[in-house]
């Protein structure tokens, strides 16, 4: 794996107009994927698709990566929880888009993941970001408020609990569907009880387990 191939990753996600903000496109460029893929996929790291990792998870396809970032506009200093570490990938892009003040909470309910996601974003240098081992189906209200959360498995519906871990403001995206194909929906809090919600498309995810 070299840098170039990973530049023209970026390069093609750019001209399909996937990615557009500097920010995100700098995280791409900083945080390479073949750090997060398993060492027998290696030659693809740089292909536009999802890839399997242990345990029945997969690292996301690259494009559907960029979509969700640039939706969720993250700025810098932001508080941010992800459910669904798998190789850490996603975190890591995110910590890079929030900068050194900002946080990162990623939850894993697999063991075997949430250390290898570790080990995967250690390599990075991108040191904001919390791996938890942990069903992250009820959040983590532990550090809440949040002024993004993202899910990267499906679920059927956002329980009002996680709603209530969103700060006012906030964006939540989360692919949501039973079924093998998703609407991926971003929800912003508009008040205490009131949502926007957008639907961004179909996406096909791996479905939250419970512990
Ligand atoms: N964002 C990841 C891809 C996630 S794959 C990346 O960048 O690589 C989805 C992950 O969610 C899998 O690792 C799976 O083990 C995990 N998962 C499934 N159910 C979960 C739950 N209830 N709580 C936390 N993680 C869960």
């Amino acid at each position: 794996m070299t840098n170039d191939d990973n530049a023209r990753l970026v390069d093609f996600l750019e001209r399909e107009g996937v990615l557009k903000t500097k920010r995100i496109i700098e995280a791409f460029t900083n945080v390479p994927r073949h750090m997060f893929v398993l060492e027998e996929n290696m030659d693809n790291a740089y292909a536009d698709y999802p890839l399997p990792l242990m345990k029945g998870a997969t690292i996301s396809q690259p494009s559907t990566v960029a979509f969700m970032l640039e939706y969720l506009n993250l700025q810098p200093g932001e508080k941010v929880l992800e459910i669904g570490t798998g190789s850490g990938w996603n975190a890591a892009l995110m910590g890079y888009c929030i900068g050194k003040k900002g946080n990162v909470i990623s939850l894993e309910i697999e063991k075997a993941l949430a250390e290898f996601a570790e080990r995967n974003i250690s390599k990075t240098g991108v040191s904001n970001v919390t791996v938890l081992c942990k069903d992250g189906s009820g959040g983590y209200s532990e550090k809440a408020p949040y002024s993004r959360i993202v899910y990267t498995v499906a679920v059927d519906e956002v329980p009002v609990n996680v709603l209530e871990q969103l700060k006012i403001g906030g964006i939540l995206l989360a692919p949501i569907g039973i079924d093998n194909v998703q609407v991926l929906t971003m929800m912003e809090k508009a008040d205490k009880k009131r949502f926007k919600k957008k639907y961004l498309g179909y996406f096909q995810f791996v479905p939250m387990r419970s512990s």
